[in-house]
């Protein structure tokens, strides 16, 4: 299994998950079609699915061109199926999907938006968060609510610590600043923002992180309750 980062639009990312026995692949949230099938013809896969975390049109922009010219299907959260274009399965909270090419597990991670959902590929354990956890940063509170979001990242801290996390936005460099600016004696945030630096300097995408860094550096996670969450939250909003 092999995951292909691809970016689209301004800042997103999309992921193209390979299995490289009969290169078959599911993209996960084609932000835009072109870049997606100009990385699918140079790699001469066969695109079978597309998983979308959530129903945000940086999300989900490429879904109805690919799956025209693909057949592929699409994935998305059963409370979710009249906002996802082109939805063909409805997935549920803790569902277990598998194929002869994927297996994975769907969880409900309410807070940026009500139906929001992660993908963890528990055989290869990755993890796609979508927009609920960046890189040193969470996804802004639009439907759902604060405890929503609080507890859809406790839900990911209990992960195991070697996850490797895939998530939606270049967003790390900034995330880095704020987090910094309010944690500043984190030793392992400082590491992590001179590793960040110097991948970006090389135009290497921050993309993937994983669970062990964040709960050492992002400021979100280390919140011990809903109300200091909140404060933060919004803090950060305005940073
Ligand atoms: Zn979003
Ligand atoms: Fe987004």
């Amino acid at each position: 299994m092999k995951v292909i980062t691809v970016k689209c639009l301004e800042d997103n990312f999309s992921y193209i998950v390979l299995n490289e026995k009969n290169n078959n692949a599911c993209v996960i949230d084609p932000g835009e079609p072109k870049p997606i099938i100009d990385r699918i013809r140079r790699e001469k896969v066969n695109l079978r699915y597309i998983l979308n975390t959530h129903h945000h049109g940086d999300h989900v922009g490429g879904n109805l061109e690919l799956k025209k010219k693909f057949k592929c299907k699409i994935f998305g959260f059963i409370k979710d199926k009249d906002k996802i274009p082109g939805i063909d399965v409805f997935i549920k909270h803790k569902e277990l999907y598998h194929n002869d090419d994927f297996e994975f597990i769907t969880y409900h991670t309410p807070g940026h938006t009500k139906g929001h959902v992660i993908f963890h590929f528990h055989k290869q354990n990755l993890l796609f968060t979508g927009d609920t956890l960046f890189s040193l940063g969470c996804g802004r509170i639009f439907e759902g609510s604060y405890d929503q979001m609080f507890k859809s990242l406790e839900l990911i801290k209990n992960f195991s610590k070697d996850t490797l996390i895939y998530f939606g936005h270049e967003y790390t460099l900034q995330n880095s600043k704020f987090c910094n600016y309010y944690d500043s004696n984190n030793e392992k945030l400082k590491e992590k923002i001179l590793e960040i630096t110097e991948k970006l300097k090389k135009n290497i995408s921050t993309t993937p992180t994983n669970l062990k860094d964040e709960l050492d550096c992002n400021i979100f996670l280390k919140c011990k309750d809903l109300n200091s969450f909140s404060k933060l939250r919004e803090l950060k909003d305005n940073f």
